[in-house]
């Protein structure tokens, strides 16, 4: 599971300009692929087409062959896990938090998560661990540290495909390289990561797509990018 092919993809949010513009690529299974390239080039819509937050204008997008816009929105999205770029977390504990969505998971499962985002050592120096609070009346996090319990939710989650939005993060530069690390870590081989990224800063990527104006200007491993450069 988790082979990846846009094929011709259009899309625009209104008349006025086009956000993607025929695009074509292929991800292969279990690869680690990094979206980079300006701000409003268009990497996060492709993560939110992929999702099917929006359904795509014209072309196609498949999943292991199968046109996406034929399979049932909540089968797409157990297969997908999203780690948006402004995480919101209820107003729960952080046990919760990660736990969510995952009813048969134990809470060694949880804390394995938690080690994986790199969080745990941090919820331990929470007033109550794993049992305190966030949100309004709880412990207000960072941004990086909600991000990362969001990363542990997924990573317990454990789907075929993760797609990472970092394109505006606010993110300092060593929290975004940590948490690419765990998950490409983490994940390697069995789960196709996808990670949006303004910079090309991302660490392990299989395949680096540069997007700018709605197109794939170039496309390749590190190595390749830079002989071209
Ligand atoms: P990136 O993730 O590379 O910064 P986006 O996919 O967010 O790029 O944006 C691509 C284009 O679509 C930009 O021109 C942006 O202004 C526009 N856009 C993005 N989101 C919306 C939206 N929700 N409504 C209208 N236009 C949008
Ligand atoms: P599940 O039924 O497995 O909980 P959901 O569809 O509720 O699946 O959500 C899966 C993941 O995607 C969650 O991490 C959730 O925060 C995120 N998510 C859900 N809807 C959206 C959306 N519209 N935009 C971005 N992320 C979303």
């Amino acid at each position: 599971d988790g082979h990846v092919v846009f094929e011709n993809v259009s899309f625009a949010y209104d008349e006025r300009q086009t956000a993607l513009r025929n695009i074509s690529f292929s991800i292969p299974k279990g690869a680690t692929v990094a979206l980079v390239g300006p701000s409003g080039g268009g990497k996060s819509t492709i993560l939110r087409l992929l999702f099917r937050f929006y359904d795509t204008q014209s072309g196609r997008i498949l999943i292991d062959g199968q046109d996406i816009s034929t399979v049932m929105q909540r089968s797409l999205r157990k297969n997908i896990g999203v780690v948006p770029q402004d995480t919101v977390l209820f107003n729960d504990t952080i046990l919760y938090n990660i736990h969510y969505g995952d009813v048969n998971a134990s809470e060694d499962d949880v804390i394995k998560a938690a080690k994986a985002a790199q969080i745990h050592d941090r919820i331990l120096s929470f007033p109550d661990g794993y049992e305190t609070k966030v949100g309004e009346r709880g412990l207000r996090l960072s941004g990086g540290e909600k991000q990362r319990v969001a990363i542990a939710r997924t990573i317990l989650k454990n789907p075929p495909i993760i797609l990472l939005d970092e394109a505006t993060s606010a993110l300092d530069t060593t929290t975004e390289r940590q948490i690419q690390r765990a998950f490409a870590e983490m994940t390697q081989d069995r789960t196709t990561l996808v990670i949006a990224h303004r910079l090309s800063t991302i660490v392990n990527a299989d395949l680096i797509l540069v997007i700018k104006d709605g197109q794939v200007v170039e496309s390749g491993s590190h190595e390749e990018l830079i002989n071209q450069a």
